[in-house]
């Protein structure tokens, strides 16, 4: 039952995506997601008050009676990756892919929870007021990051991404539901070669506005360094330079 479930929502996002694509005449833009379950009441919900800020939300907030957060990774294409390894500033492509995931990120959503629904189980969406930073600071109140860790798809990189079966260069998005499936576990140990033992720092070394350093990440320089993408890209920040052509791009590099 649990796999059944996992499958199929795993088929509709990637039938939802190969469609977007083929309807509008684009090339291929993401790859396969991976889809997992977080426990809803799992205490490491709790621990995002701390880690990531003290309005952070519960699965509660967003579902009464919340059992399972449903998070999924959408992979950016290898080739559309390729394209964004040089340069300062994000490619044309890069950009424009970036903004269309971000465009189509509730619908794909409201697909995937339409599909709960179907099921006979209760499912609800963060809202983008939820999920997007929160006015004035660089964080949210429902970091779709720390839900995918909760629910077993990777861990962080010292590029601040979580590094998943299938890499890190990509987005998260969750639905929060009432499901009555096995929640997955966080995956044990690290990922990132250089939290195993000091290797690689690739991210670091690529890294465009120093944000990335031995001692930690620095949220407020990679925003800076988006100002020459907002003047290019109407408003929009773009940038993946520390997460394209790295050895966890596209895959875990700890195996
Ligand atoms: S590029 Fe290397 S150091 Fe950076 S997150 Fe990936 S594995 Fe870790
Ligand atoms: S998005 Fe760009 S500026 Fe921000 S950490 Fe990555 S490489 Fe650095």
């Amino acid at each position: 039952m649990d796999l059944d479930v996992r499958e199929l929502l795993a088929d509709t996002i990637k039938r939802y995506l190969d469609r977007y694509c083929e309807e509008n005449g684009l090339e291929r833009i993401w790859g396969e997601p991976p889809v997992a379950f977080a426990d809803a009441r799992s205490p490491l919900f709790q621990e995002l008050r701390t880690v990531v800020h003290p309005e952070h939300l519960m699965p509660e907030d967003i579902l009464p009676g919340a059992t399972i957060v449903v998070s999924y990774y959408i992979p950016y294409d290898r080739e559309l990756a390729k394209g964004n390894i040089s340069g300062n500033t994000a490619s044309t492509e890069w950009a424009f892919a970036y903004a269309l995931t971000f465009s189509i990120i509730d619908d794909l959503a409201d697909t995937v929870a339409t599909d709960v629904r179907a099921l006979d189980f209760e499912a609800e969406l963060p809202t983008p007021e939820q999920y997007d930073r929160i006015p004035g600071d660089i964080v949210s109140r429902w970091s779709q990051r720390h839900v995918a860790y909760i629910a077993g798809l990777g861990t962080f990189g010292k590029n601040n991404m979580l590094i998943t079966d299938r890499g890190c260069c990509g987005r998260f998005y969750s639905i929060v539901t009432n499901l009555d499936v096995e929640p997955d576990r966080p995956v044990e140990g690290e990922r990132c070669l250089f939290k195993i033992d000091g290797s690689c720092g690739a991210c670091m070394r690529k890294c465009r506005s120093g944000a990335i350093t031995p001692g930690g990440f620095d949220r407020w320089a990679c925003d800076r360094h988006g100002d020459a993408s907002r003047e290019t890209y109407n408003g929009l920040y773009a940038c993946g330079k520390c997460i394209v052509g790295m050895p966890c791009s596209f895959r875990d590099p700890s195996v």
